[in-house]
């Protein structure tokens, strides 16, 4: 007979946290035996590593942390240009592969299994499911939240709840993931500027070796030395703030009008 082998696979991020405190409060039979699994690049921001370590003490569980086989330093020697959105290495490289083994271990360990993985895809967003498909007959993916008809209001009111609230991160950015993640605004990487000046720092030594070799940087405008020049700070914060005029409700419906 197969064995059921369960898993939450957090992100740092409020939904994942969310799932595994609803998990706790409505699911106690399978919240018992969850596998609390935390993709570690090692590259993560400050703030994600200490909400790990709180959630370790708010649930009472221990969060397993699977690490990629080479550090994100050497995996840039080895492949000689930096990530890009067209040329995403990253992600397989850090997240993706250190996972699939990690699975493949369990099932090796636990014979005939079926994995659940439990996703904390919300029932606002349906469509992200798509794409966190497995395709192999050995996982099945769950939707706690889709099932429960759970919203983001619910998920800040279950963070609220049980006292953890929202990573700190979140008051200077919206997501989780790694410091140098490409897809970073302009305006964001100013912020990590301002909030994480040594990460941001590192982040321009690992670009300067490519630039000066005629390669991408992190950023498509600016390489970093240059974004944080007086003169590029001012004209990347105004456009941030004439974006965030436009994107305003009440201003969108007054252009909407007239
Ligand atoms: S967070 Fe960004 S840089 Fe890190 S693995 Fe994901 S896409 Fe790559």
């Amino acid at each position: 007979m197969e064995k059921e082998y369960h898993i939450l696979s957090l992100s740092g991020g409020k939904d994942s946290t969310a799932l595994a405190f609803f998990m706790k409060e409505n699911m106690p039979e399978i919240f018992e035996k969850l596998e609390l699994v935390f993709s570690d690049t090692e590259c993560d921001l400050p703030e994600t590593y200490d909400y790990l370590n709180k959630i370790e003490i708010f649930l009472g569980k221990k969060i397993l942390r699977i690490k990629p086989e080479a550090s994100f330093e050497h995996l840039i020697q080895l492949q000689n240009f930096l990530p890009t959105p067209h040329r995403r290495w990253c992600t397989v490289m850090l997240k993706t592969l250190p996972f699939k083994n990690y699975i493949k271990n369990v099932i090796t360990k636990n014979g005939n299994s079926i994995i659940k993985l439990y996703i904390g895809i919300r029932a606002d967003e349906l469509h992200r499911a798509e794409y966190n498909k497995y395709s192999v007959n050995y996982i099945q993916e769950v939707y706690p939240f889709v099932d429960n008809l759970i919203c983001k209001e619910d998920v800040h009111q279950i963070l609220k709840n049980v006292g953890i609230n929202l990573p700190d991160y979140y008051k200077w950015i919206d997501r989780s993931g790694c410091y140098f993640c490409f897809f970073k605004s302009k305006h964001s990487w100013l912020l990590l500027n301002k909030h994480h000046p040594e990460l941001y720092q590192k982040a321009s030594e690992m670009e300067q070796p490519r630039l000066n070799e005629g390669g991408f940087g992190w950023n498509i405008d600016f390489s970093l030395d240059d974004m944080i020049k007086p003169e590029n700070k001012i004209k990347i914060i105004k456009h941030h703030s004439l974006k965030k005029i436009k994107n305003n409700k009440f201003i969108k419906t007054l252009y909407q009008i007239i």
